[in-house]
């Protein structure tokens, strides 16, 4: 698979240990995608050894992306990573190869579903964010509703939590419920809730015959969604799963 040069043209903290990275790609060709795939990073270890990291890609896609477009990922720090080392020691304007984009975790021209729910934990939820104007078009169109259940510990960690809420308050047929493990707000929405996403998807009485669900993020959570989504009735083809693993 071809690699190409994506240069950091900015970055911002969107909670204590994650990163929100704005890069461009540097060698003059666009790099267009379908909501929900990612981008794979490819580096060296201190041994010379390559390897390489995937990140989801992050930039609200709501045209077709050509040549200097923002491409934006969300970098969560994990103690000892080779990829955060990398990623926390790039400054502005500096480059990492890069190839894709890659993977089938996407909205399905085909879906006749009635209701979409999207799942997901940390910097899982990048890939919704990218969807967005997909979804919105979704709603509009065939009249579905959608229902985002994001997992954090605290507020500070509800990445890109401001823009959901606004999204929500904007497009009837989208509900933002996240789910707080550890802290809750100080003055919560009334669809915050106080625990893990699995513990509340019991309340949108998940059905086979309507629903389409979407798994992204820490594999415990996915596994554990994917259990419950089938003891509801789910068949399994209507449950998507991205699981971020290391690929080292
Ligand atoms: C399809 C796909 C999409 C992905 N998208 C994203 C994304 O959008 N954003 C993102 O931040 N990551 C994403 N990931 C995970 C990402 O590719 C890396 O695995 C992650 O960033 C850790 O890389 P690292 O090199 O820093 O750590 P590594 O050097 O791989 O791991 C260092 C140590 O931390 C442990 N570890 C690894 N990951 C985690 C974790 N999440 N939590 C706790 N401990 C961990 C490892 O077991 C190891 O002991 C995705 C993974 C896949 C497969």
């Amino acid at each position: 698979m071809k690699q190409f040069p994506l240069k950091l043209v900015s970055r911002r903290m969107l909670a204590p240990t994650v990163g929100h990275y704005v890069f461009q790609r540097d060698d003059g060709e666009p790099l267009d995608y379908i909501p929900g795939q990612f981008v794979q990073i490819h580096f060296q270890y201190a041994d010379g050894t390559t390897t390489k990291r995937s990140y989801s890609l992050a930039t609200i896609h709501d045209h077709a992306l050509g040549p200097g477009e923002a491409v934006e990922i969300a970098v969560s720090y994990v103690p000892g990573g080779a990829a955060t080392a990398l990623f926390e020691g790039l400054a502005d304007g500096e480059t990492v190869q890069a190839s894709g984009p890659f993977g089938r975790f996407c909205l399905m021209p085909a879906d006749a579903n009635r209701r979409y729910l999207l799942i997901a934990t940390g910097t899982g939820v990048t890939p919704y964010r990218a969807m967005l104007p997909q979804l919105e078009q979704q709603i509009r169109e065939r009249g579905i509703e959608v229902v985002l259940l994001f997992g954090a510990r605290t507020p500070a960690e509800l990445l890109y939590g401001d823009e959901f809420r606004a999204f929500a308050e904007r497009v009837p047929g989208f509900r933002f419920v996240p789910c707080f493990s550890r802290e809750l707000p100080a003055q919560p929405h009334a669809d915050v809730r106080h625990g893990y996403v699995q513990q509340f998807i019991d309340e949108f009485a998940p059905d086979g015959a309507g629903d389409i669900a979407y798994l992204c993020g820490n594999p415990n959570m996915v596994d554990a969604c994917f259990e419950a989504l089938k003891g509801y009735g789910l068949p399994v083809p209507q449950i998507r799963r991205e699981k971020y693993v290391s690929s080292k």
